[in-house]
């Protein structure tokens, strides 16, 4: 069993980041398995070599080890140039020149969770057309009137139509940046992952991701969505809520006060007690994590 913890380095870690991370270093140690570290700087304006070491720096004060580190994937554009190659062998890859205003414009109607789906603008231009457009294309990825799912570890079924759930997406981005739907699969292929335990937020990525992988032969890991942290009103936790990042966290708590309260949310100790993350491997199971998000009522 090979699990893995895949943060951005665009910031501080926060409390919201600390919970996907222990749960997902849980179910790894839990099952004795080996855990890799893979930094998703693919935004190169945001993210800095320093937020990696200061992560880096923030797990192992946490007590989140691991057992290798996947090169982070700003060094990984041939691996992602060669699968583009092969889905674009496909037929399967088209430029797309829509601006974001083109995008809003056409993009009734809306996704249920907010997303946008793409109207297929630019899917069927011609060449003459492609060649008098002015600016660099988008790639988008052709999707199927199909649907994709899996049996998620905690949510349980969950598909999507790809075709109505967002439509055709993008796999690399005009400035050239190859996208995270396709990196994350190439990249969890390549450290032979098995289990992705990650944030619900990217539950409705992973029909995609599922998509990605059978057009590129790669197997698929099992999946386990865990449950958001929020704020008081509501809000999912982000790197805004400055009060929660490990920079604060750090300087109130030890880190067996940290993840004890981590812990009782998640239903593996009794509010109040300390652990380390070493002693909650004894006492993790996935039957234990709650179901539903979970707003924070001063916790912390
Ligand atoms: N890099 C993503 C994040 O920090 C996580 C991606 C994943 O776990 O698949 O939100």
């Amino acid at each position: 069993m090979v699990g893995r913890f895949a943060p951005s380095p665009s910031g501080r870690m926060h409390l919201g980041n600390v919970w996907s991370a222990l749960l997902a270093w849980l179910s790894v140690r839990a099952a004795g398995g080996t855990m890799l570290l893979r930094m998703e700087d693919l935004d190169t304006a945001r993210c800095r070599p320093a937020y990696a070491e200061q992560l880096r720096d923030d797990l192992r004060w946490l007590g989140l080890d691991w057992d290798a580190e996947q090169p982070p994937q700003s060094l990984r554009t041939a691996a992602y140039a060669a699968a583009f190659a092969r889905l674009e062998a496909q037929g399967l890859v088209y430029p797309c020149y829509c601006s974001r205003a083109d995008l809003h414009a056409a993009s009734a109607p809306h996704a249920a969770d907010g997303r946008v789906l793409y109207a297929g603008t630019c899917r069927g231009l011609t060449a003459e057309q492609r060649r008098a457009q002015k600016k660099p294309p988008a790639w988008r990825l052709r999707v199927p009137d199909a649907v994709y799912g899996f049996t998620d570890g905690l949510c349980g079924p969950y598909s999507e139509n790809l075709a109505r759930a967002c439509g055709d997406f993008i796999i690399r981005r005009a400035d050239g940046i190859y996208a995270y739907q396709l990196a994350v699969v190439v990249d969890d292929a390549a450290g032979g992952v098995t289990q992705v335990v990650r944030g619900r937020d990217l539950l409705t990525s992973t029909p995609r991701q599922l998509y990605v992988q059978r057009l590129l032969g790669l197997p698929q890991p099992e999946y386990c969505h865990v449950p958001l942290l929020l704020s008081a009103d509501g809000r999912r936790l982000s790197k805004r809520d400055g009060d929660l990042d490990m920079g604060a966290l750090r300087q109130r708590y030890t880190p067996e006060a940290l993840l004890g309260r981590l812990a009782a949310l998640a239903g593996l100790i009794p509010p109040g007690e300390t652990a380390s993350a070493r002693e909650l491997v004894a006492v993790f199971s996935r039957e234990k994590l709650p179901q539903n998000d979970l707003p924070l009522r001063g916790q912390f």
